[in-house]
């Protein structure tokens, strides 16, 4: 096989809301810039996101970003860094508004102001009581997010590759980076894409997970990418089950319907929440929640023939409501569940939906490696990455708003480096053979593994062993098990060796960066010994010192997988933000 090369001052790979928000910095400072992506950019996992992008606007109650600080560093359970949670809450305001004057259209009250609504763990005066912070277009906010975005970008002149793969990242002897390699899915074709700037924002790797709310694009190419490259992954034992997925398919109920007054009910038809979060019930952050349906159900008190789900319940409202705030969440119901929400309760159980940990970057979108080593050239923004805002957990709604803030940062930190005048260096052609001796291994392995067998096996395992409540036996038995599927993934085989629209190959090297995010995953997780946020062990014990088994002598620093041998690195978490005072470590309560 042979390649072809293309210069951009900047490649960005993903178009999702992250790449969007970024690709729009670039261009329209006038620099040269590509965007690639598996699919069409308005179809991007963003496009799913239902309840809302979070910013302390205060349009139906009084508001603040300190505020709203203080719930993202409680959310995370203190492991989110203080700094850049800091930079985040501060900046939403502005990204929102800007959105809104790109077209956006999100719902208004009746003064024409944004409509906002409540969200887990989003609270009034540091921890009061639920706060209406959530900027929504009905349930289907990243929808129209995205396709604001992408008009944008249209008008600024970037330019789309559509249906490109991403391969691997080129990247120097000096360990800066040059730029990716990536395939045309429509001829086959290897393009090496040389650049002075390259920013990721892949998105995430959901379908590592047997049950996922995420897309089947979601195969964490950017973090398989990165590893491959020495880049390491960031607190990737963090996963966000969320509550509500349709019980049996998975697909999400957004977490705004509990926001309109939705509640959670076991068989008998007991409101559970109370018990477990009598402050903020319903709303309390997602593990508390996830956690909470698990023990119902595991106690006998879930809902069905098989007593495998809860409901939730939103017949006592106004159906007028539903109709025009959620009528996304009526058609999925009906859908996937055959149940019409106006007139009955919906069967839910928690699902995979986010991976907290990433690339590890800083708030300015720069990947950096140990604790501050900037690594020149590369740069990520959105779900692929870790600035670490979401720490061990991430609230409803930051996810958007993570995009916006630091897909702007990200793209403003490259365009003031390529203005200062950082050059294209010659192309590193080695690392651009590493990519065509993967794919000769594809296109010449004998007697291999099958890709779907050796995923599906994959994502029992990482189901099995690193679900929504973990233990000790299980998560060291995981770990023997993902490395024998990982020598499966080394030699996967494809019969169909074509080269126009080949889904077969795409998929199989989705397997390669699917197996590094679930060792990543793993490995993390059966070293973290104890319980914080998404992260929960049967091992860890409650005590004085360590409150529901968080550990914050021995645990509160941040982990960072390296492929090579996987290794184990911890770094200290940023405890210090950029004006206020530390938010002081205490137990989380809801
Ligand atoms: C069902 C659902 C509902 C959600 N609801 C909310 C919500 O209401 N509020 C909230 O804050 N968060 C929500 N989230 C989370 C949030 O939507 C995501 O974290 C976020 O949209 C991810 O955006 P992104 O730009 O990082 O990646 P994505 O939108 O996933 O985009 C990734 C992009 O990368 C491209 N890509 C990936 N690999 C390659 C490759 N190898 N080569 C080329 N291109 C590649 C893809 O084609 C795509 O364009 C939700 C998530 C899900 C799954």
């Amino acid at each position: 096989m042979t390649y072809t090369v293309r210069k951009f001052d900047a490649v960005i790979v993903g178009a999702g809301g992250a790449g969007l928000r970024a690709a729009i910095q670039l261009s329209e400072a006038g620099l040269k810039t590509a965007v690639l992506s598996k699919v069409f950019p308005t179809r991007s996992h963003t496009v799913a996101a239902q309840g809302g992008v979070a910013a302390s606007l205060g349009n139906s109650e009084e508001d603040h970003w300190h505020w709203h600080m203080y719930d993202t560093v409680k959310g995370s359970d203190w492991l989110g860094d203080q700094d850049a949670i800091e930079f985040m809450c501060r900046k939403a305001n502005e990204v929102v508004v800007e959105l809104e004057h790109y077209g956006m259209p999100f719902d208004r009250l009746d003064n024409g102001k944004i409509y906002q609504r409540p969200f887990g763990g989003h609270m009034s005066n540091f921890g009061e009581k639920p706060v209406r912070r959530s900027c929504a277009a009905a349930d289907r906010t990243g929808h129209a997010m995205l396709h604001a975005m992408y008009q944008r970008n249209v008008k600024a002149n970037t330019q789309f590759f559509v249906e490109w793969q991403a391969l691997d990242l080129i990247r120097d002897d000096e360990g800066d980076v040059q730029g990716v390699t990536a395939m045309d899915m429509e001829t086959g074709e290897v393009v090496a894409f040389h650049a002075r700037a390259t920013i990721f924002a892949t998105g995430g790797a959901g379908r590592i997970f047997h049950s996922s709310t995420n897309a089947f694009i979601n195969t964490g190419d950017g973090l398989g990418m990165a590893a491959r490259a020495g880049i390491p992954l960031e607190d990737m034992e963090f996963w966000q089950f969320h509550p509500t997925g349709v019980a049996g398919a998975g697909v999400l109920i957004t977490e705004g319907v509990r926001g309109e007054g939705g509640i959670l009910r076991n068989s008998s038809g007991e409101r559970f929440m109370e018990r477990y979060a009598p402050n903020a019930k319903d709303l309390a952050s997602r593990d508390v929640v996830s956690r909470a349906m698990v023990t119902e159900i595991n106690e006998g008190r879930g809902c069905g023939p098989n007593k495998d789900f809860v409901l939730l319940d939103i017949t006592h409202l106004d159906p007028a409501t539903i109709m025009k705030r959620l009528p996304g969440i009526r058609e999925i119901g009906l859908q996937f569940a055959s149940v019409d929400c106006i007139k009955e309760p919906l069967p839910v159980v928690p699902t995979c939906h986010y991976q907290m940990g990433g690339i590890p970057t800083n708030y300015h979108g720069q990947v950096v490696l140990g604790t501050d080593q900037v690594v020149n050239g590369f740069y990520a923004a959105g779900e692929c990455a870790c600035a670490s805002v979401h720490g061990a957990n991430r609230l409803g709604t930051n996810s958007l708003l993570d995009l916006l803030v630091f897909g702007k940062s990200a793209g403003e930190t490259a365009v003031e480096d390529l203005q200062k005048g950082r050059a294209h260096k010659p192309l590193h052609t080695a690392s651009i053979d590493k990519t065509m001796a993967r794919l000769d291994r594809l296109n010449n392995q004998k007697g291999g593994a099958n890709v779907h067998e050796t995923r599906l096996t994959m994502q029992r395992t990482m189901q099995k062993h690193a679900g929504v409540f973990r233990f000790s036996d299980l998560l060291k038995a995981g770990v023997t098990e993902i490395l024998k599927v990982a020598d499966d993934v080394a030699r996967t085989e494809i019969k169909d060796k074509s080269k126009i629209f080949n889904m077969a190959r795409i998929e199989a090297l989705e397997l390669d960066n699917q197996i590094e995010v679930a060792k990543a995953t793993m490995i993390s997780a059966e070293a973290r010994k104890e319980s914080r946020g998404a992260h929960v062990r049967d091992d860890a014990l409650d005590t004085a010192e360590t409150p529901d088994g968080r550990d914050d002598k021995n645990w509160l620093k941040h982990t960072l997988w390296h492929r090579d041998g996987n290794r184990l690195e911890y770094k200290a978490v940023k405890m210090k933000p950029l004006s206020v005072d530390t938010i002081e470590l205490k137990k989380r309560a809801y």
